[in-house]
């Protein structure tokens, strides 16, 4: 996977491809995940890309905690009441496929440990 802070999740905030978008303000995005693995799968995303969790730098700390804050959010939003799991996939043994540091918002059922 070539790392490039342009990918689809670009695309989804420029609205050249479609997306369930869920929440927006001006530092983040937040839209369903087009293949969900919960019955509630959210993504939230900085729309000023970092590449990963790995490359994020002490400048970064308020977007990263304004990343929880909205995940907080958007999960109240959601309804899920019984509670729900935040995920950050990084590079390649984290599992990572976008390039573009996300928030995987996961809710609706009870979930696993540990994770695969
Ligand atoms: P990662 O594997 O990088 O942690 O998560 C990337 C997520 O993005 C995956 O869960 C995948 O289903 C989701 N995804 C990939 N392409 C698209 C897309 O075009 N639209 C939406 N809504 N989600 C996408």
């Amino acid at each position: 996977m070539s790392e490039t802070t342009d990918t689809i999740f670009s695309k989804i905030i420029r609205r050249e491809i479609p997306a369930n978008i869920v929440y927006e303000d001006d530092l983040a995005l937040a839209f369903t995940d087009v293949n969900p693995q919960a019955p509630v799968h959210i993504l939230v995303i900085p729309k000023q890309p970092i590449v990963k969790l790995a490359d994020a730098e002490p400048e970064d700390q308020a977007l990263l905690g304004h990343l929880l804050l909205t995940a907080k959010h958007v999960a109240a939003e959601a309804g899920l009441k019984n509670g729900y799991r935040v995920v950050i996939n990084t590079d390649v043994d984290g599992g990572q496929s976008v390039y573009h540091l996300h928030l995987h918002i996961l809710g609706g059922r009870p979930m696993d440990w540990p994770p695969g």
